[in-house]
């Protein structure tokens, strides 16, 4: 099971009645973080799931609806007496807006890593401290969440984000058995471990079944609708998606400011054949971003409109 929470739905600029974009995703108590626009901190004190916890903040670009409240809520995890560092993970430049925000905070009780413009997927497992960027990809075995990147089409460089949870293979009785493992070592296998037993080593693989199918999250603002999206976000259980213009009217609009309208949002969803969409960074232009719904839904049935702190809780299937 995994919780998100998006904190707010707004572009541009916070509103009284929208926050800025920004997704806080909640998997066995650790969290990631996507965007931090100013206010963010707002939203997820109301949200109540705590601060300590981000292990990883994924940043789409330098825009400042979707970085000001850094400094702000790196300082509040300070606060939260965390002393294991932190990862940020960003587009080209994100080094140098990380440092520039830095300079109003810059005492911190824990590191921040940085990883810029990441060239291959980032595979985070769970350690007793939190979540960790694993060096070796293999994935087989534990739980983790794989984190890929995808350069869009926006006025400043801006990655797209989709998380793919693995899960663990079921423990299979049947392959223990037929590869002669003692029971004795069953538990740690299962577990993950390597064993070396009376001089034989035995591997995870040797006690588990076939691979299981995870849950996929994507994650898209701000860009104008690139060709390889679909395949990006293909299949995904839940597909997050800016619509910054709801008005089909408004296309033009759409096309200069490099952003999208709920139709061409909903043509990513149908297309990448996701489960799921749900729309956000609302222009602050359109105060009732209702009256435009059905432009997505024309296109794509399963769409609806984001608010500040939604929540959805989604579930392996098998
Ligand atoms: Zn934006
Ligand atoms: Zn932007």
């Amino acid at each position: 099971m995994i919780d998100l929470a998006l904190l707010g739905c707004g572009g541009g600029m916070p509103t009284p009645e929208r926050y800025l974009t920004s997704l806080l995703i909640n998997y066995k108590g650790r969290k990631v973080l996507i965007d931090c626009g100013e206010g963010t901190q707002v939203s997820m004190k109301l949200l109540g799931w705590g601060f300590k916890s981000i292990d990883i903040i994924c940043i789409t670009h330098g825009h400042g609806d979707h970085t000001v409240g850094l400094p702000g809520l790196l300082a509040t995890i300070g606060n939260s007496c965390r002393t294991e560092p932190l990862t940020i993970i960003g587009p080209e430049g994100i080094t140098s807006i990380v440092n520039g925000l830095r300079v109003v905070a810059p005492y911190l009780p824990y590191d921040i890593n940085i990883i810029e413009a990441p060239e291959d997927s980032l595979c985070l497992t769970f350690m007793k401290e939190g979540l960790k960027i694993q060096e070796n990809n293999d994935h087989h075995v534990n739980e983790t969440i794989v984190i890929s990147t995808l350069s869009l089409d926006h006025s400043a460089p801006c990655l797209g984000y989709s998380f793919y949870i693995t899960r663990s293979p079921k423990f299979s009785v049947e392959n223990a058995t037929l590869n002669e493992v003692p029971k004795i070592l069953w538990n740690k296998l299962q577990k993950g471990d390597t064993v070396i037993h009376e001089g034989k080593t035995y591997n995870p693989a040797q006690v588990l079944g076939s691979k299981r199918k995870g849950i996929k999250i994507s994650y898209v603002t701000d860009t104008r609708p690139v060709e390889v999206l679909p395949e990006f976000i293909k299949e995904s259980d839940f597909f997050i998606c800016e619509g910054t213009y709801g008005d089909d009217e408004d296309f033009e609009k759409a096309v200069k400011n490099k952003h999208m309208t709920f139709r061409e949002a909903a043509a990513l969803a149908k297309t990448g054949n996701v489960k799921e969409l749900l729309l956000t960074h609302f222009s602050p232009a359109m105060a009732n971003a209702e009256i435009y719904i059905n432009n997505a839904k024309d296109v794509f049935e399963n769409s609806q409109l984001g608010e500040d702190r939604y929540i959805k809780t989604l579930s392996f299937t098998d």
